[in-house]
């Protein structure tokens, strides 16, 4: 383990706008002004965490996904099925996962604590009702104590929904492979445990590393977990939900980009109660929320793990300039959506948010609706590049690129790593008004466990920048004139 002070994205609360005088009109402004801040600039790689994330491969998270595809359709209401071959449906994927998880922990001398949150869903009501009789659900989750009394009650998690279906709800017979959708996103969880248990690290704080079902029937399995986390208690400080992050592979789809993960963030918390709403309007919060701010540390966590750019240059050809031919290919980078999940659709993040946790979802830059909750077949339809043939439909593991996967499980492992180090969040953070003036103090406490030596560090940015950047030229002695 290096001994480098843990890197903390501090996501301080507050965002310093900065009012600075506009020259009048054919002025030139008597100090220079840079408009646009940059980024900041990313932490160095943490060594240990960057060998961790070396040992994730594609073949291990093919693997994965391959195995729960096998067991043929792990549609939740399979569960009520007593005529299901054997090694088929969903309660067979809850044990190889349970059982799976255990390998994992023997490997690295029990470390981890293999649980099942195992419940009866009742009914839902109304004709749009996708659970229609009391339906036994499993979710099963390793926690990785943490190492130092003091702080092992905060926790980070990820998580990935097993169960999958077809084009028919209530269809627990044919298959329902569920590749993408979501055996990529458990993939994420199992290797994310393979890799930080394997990596020597011993993290202060604890991570659990879920596998949930219900999904595809109201979020009924990471409904009951994070009701759990919150009777239980559970310090839950992030939560990194992947649901279809296969990078989809349909042929001659030229709008996939396979350097781009979406990263989903609700506004406005989805627990807010009215004394909160108010106090977020008052300070113009909106864009401030946990869940946002995680966000934004894993744009940076991402920037210190994956190179920035690589430049490709293409062949020369005689008589041809070669310029034209220089590419900038863009390391693989989440994109931070601004939303709590796409248009009209919903995740197990969503869940988490509901019970007050910061949450967020990773889902593959450009989805092929051919390829989820689609029976499997084929037929006569539109091609992704317009022409006109025989397409396949169904979720199947063909169409998952399982390098894609493994860069997105490097980038959770990086991020549950890099906060299951770094100190607690701060607390009680606030900013002094008692003398109104264009200075502006932050204060907080440090919390339980914060340990010695350890510091903060504070970012800003523009209320208008999505992302923390570098202060503009000048601003500490705008702050601080000497
Ligand atoms: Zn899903």
């Amino acid at each position: 383990m290096t001994s480098r002070a843990p890197q903390l994205i501090a996501s301080v609360a507050a965002s310093i706008a900065l009012l600075l005088p506009a020259p009048a009109l054919g002025q030139e402004p008597t100090t220079p002004i840079q408009s646009a801040p940059l980024q900041l600039q990313p932490a160095p790689a943490d060594p240990a965490i960057a060998a961790a994330l070396s040992k994730i491969t594609p073949e291990q998270v093919r693997a994965d996904i391959a195995t729960l595809v096998g067991f043929r359709n792990r549609s939740t209401l399979s569960s009520l099925d007593s005529g299901l071959p054997p090694g088929t449906g969903v309660l067979a994927a809850a044990d190889w996962l349970a059982a799976e998880f255990q390998r994992i922990s023997d490997a690295c001398n029990r470390c981890l604590e293999v649980k099942r949150d195992d419940f009866v869903e009742t009914p839902q009501q109304g004709p749009t009702a996708r659970i229609v009789k009391p339906t036994r659900i499993v979710n099963v989750y390793a926690v990785l104590r943490g190492t130092d009394p003091a702080q092992a009650d905060r926790r980070v998690l990820v998580t990935g929904h097993y169960d999958s279906r077809n084009s028919d709800n209530f269809n627990t017979h044919d298959p329902a492979p569920g590749a993408n959708d979501d055996a990529s996103g458990v993939a994420v969880s199992l290797e994310s445990a393979r890799a930080l248990t394997q990596s020597g690290i011993r993290f202060p704080a604890t991570i659990v590393f879920a596998t949930v079902a219900g999904e595809e029937q109201g979020l009924n399995g990471s409904a009951h977990l994070a009701k759990l986390a919150k009777d239980e208690g559970w310090k839950l400080e992030a939560v990194l939900n992947n649901d279809i992050v296969g990078g989809d592979t349909t042929p001659d789809d030229p709008l996939q980009d396979k350097s781009a993960v979406r990263v989903f963030s609700e506004g406005v918390p989805a627990g807010t109660t009215p004394e909160d709403l108010r106090r977020i309007q008052t300070v113009g919060a909106e864009n401030d929320s946990p869940s946002r701010e995680l966000a934004r540390a894993i744009a940076e966590i991402a920037a210190s793990y994956f190179q920035p750019l690589t430049v490709h240059a293409g062949p020369a050809t005689p008589g041809h300039a070669r310029s034209h031919l220089v590419r900038q290919i863009e390391a693989f980078h989440p994109v931070l959506i601004f939303r709590r999940d796409r248009f009209l659709r919903g995740g197990d993040l969503t869940s988490f948010n509901q019970q007050g946790f910061a949450a967020v979802r990773f889902t593959e830059w450009r989805e092929n609706f051919n390829h989820q909750h689609q029976d499997l077949r084929t037929a006569e339809d539109t091609n992704p590049d317009g022409t006109k043939g025989q397409v396949q439909y169904g979720d199947l593991l063909e169409f998952v690129d399982t390098n894609y996967v493994a860069n997105v499980a490097r980038l959770n492992a990086a991020t549950l790593a890099t906060l299951a180090l770094a100190p607690g969040e701060p607390e009680n953070v606030r900013v002094l008004t008692t003398s109104l003036d264009n200075n502006t103090q932050l204060a907080w406490d440090a919390p339980k466990g914060f340990p010695e030596g350890g510091s903060y560090e504070v970012v800003w940015r523009d209320t208008s920048a999505p992302t923390w950047t570098e202060p503009p030229i000048g601003f500490f002695d705008r702050l601080h004139p000497s």
